[in-house]
């Protein structure tokens, strides 16, 4: 019988700004996934990156399954009550449509879900990113999946050798889902050409071309896709599947050691370094810099074990502090050149106004 991840986040109110979600509001949206849950979900996790609470839930209906996608997305109304009572910031602000239809995709919350037959031994990772976009997993992924320079499995170990299918989404076609299926290692460089361009082409899933199984799943949606303006970040979450036809543990997080920039951070206009960080961190420095966290877990029969936390160990304090500098020496350039993202990405902000209005003042000289 298979097993289904599904994990589904949204922001539905944070501290402070938006540093984190509450104590309580945590705790309402767990208690309403384990309550409501009961008949529909095997397992499930509740977590919170920065400003986002993810809900993890294993289960045996499928990816797309309206009454999970219903389930989370009653766990974040629920939760907006809560939060509203708390004065929270940004109260609901990730549910962008008033009625549940079908399943959450193109409604505000991030999805990433995943069917499988499990393996005897069933490690995962979990990851959420908070304060940039889906285009930060490009790299890690094609590094981790592609490049044997990080994946030395790639070479050593047969079934890696014979390559991964990358399936990559278009997410500036807002008509529906606009995709091509690439195949590393011979088209990596059709492959690269895309993945270079964050804000249009992310990865949705990577698949196993030995054993035709999933092992990536990664949140695609682009909240001013569909609000048509600047509403917040679209913070993704990412499933992976580790070890034996897939990569290990290790070569999926060392990319994460890079602290490469990513778009985000302050008004989710800027270019920062993605750090790194423990479970259940908030955002701080100039509304960031960007976060990723890492869960890892194994999952037997849909149960799953207790999260251990990928980016605890000593090794990432270093990456961290380094991560740090590179921060602090790009806001030293404020709004100038690589320091903020372009225009294009801009336009769904109030920039746009105060350019339209600028530009009557504008005159031709003669
Ligand atoms: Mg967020």
């Amino acid at each position: 019988m298979k097993t289904t991840l599904s994990v589904i986040k949204a922001d539905i109110g944070s501290i402070g700004g938006h540093i984190c979600p509450s104590q309580q509001l945590l705790a309402s949206v767990r208690e309403f996934v384990l309550q409501r849950g009961k008949a529909l979900l095997i397992d499930s996790y509740v977590s919170h990156t920065g400003d986002d609470i993810a809900i993890l839930m294993t289960h045996r209906r499928g990816v797309k399954n309206s009454d999970v996608h219903k389930l989370a997305w009653d766990a974040f109304v629920a939760g907006t009550a809560t939060a509203k009572g708390q004065g929270l910031y940004g109260a609901g602000q990730d549910l962008l449509k008033d009625a549940f239809s079908g399943n959450v995709h193109g409604m505000g919350p991030a999805v990433a879900e995943m069917e499988f037959e499990e393996r005897p031994n069933e490690p995962f990772l979990f990851f959420a990113a908070d304060k940039t976009d889906p285009g930060a997993f490009n790299l890690p992924l094609y590094l981790a999946f592609a490049d044997p320079m990080n994946t030395p499995g790639l070479m050593l170990a047969p079934d890696l050798g014979k390559g991964f299918r990358f399936v990559i989404m278009d997410v500036s076609h807002t008509e529906g889902d606009r995709v091509i299926e690439l195949d590393a290692p011979e088209d990596l460089y059709s492959i690269a050409s895309l993945l270079r361009d964050t804000e249009r082409y992310v990865v949705e899933s990577i698949w196993s071309r030995a054993a035709n199984d999933i092992a990536v799943s990664a949140s695609t949606s682009r909240l001013h896709n569909i609000a048509g303006k600047y509403t917040g970040k679209d913070d993704p979450v990412m499933l992976v599947r580790v070890q034996k036809n897939f990569p290990a543990t290790g070569e999926v997080l060392a990319p994460y050691a890079m602290g490469a920039y990513v778009a985000g951070c302050m008004r989710g206009s800027h270019q920062m370094p993605l750090m790194p960080v423990l479970l259940a961190s908030g955002v701080s420095y100039f509304d960031g810099p960007p976060v990723v966290s890492c869960a890892a877990f194994c999952v037997h029969e849909g149960k799953l074990t207790e999260p251990v936390d990928a980016f605890a160990h000593p090794f990432w304090d270093t990456v961290r502090q380094h991560v740090s500098d590179k921060a602090i020496d790009m806001r030293r350039q404020g709004f100038f050149g690589a320091a903020m993202l372009p225009m294009a990405e801009l336009e769904y902000t109030g920039i746009m106004e105060r350019l339209k209005a600028l530009d009557a003042g504008f005159r031709l000289r003669s």
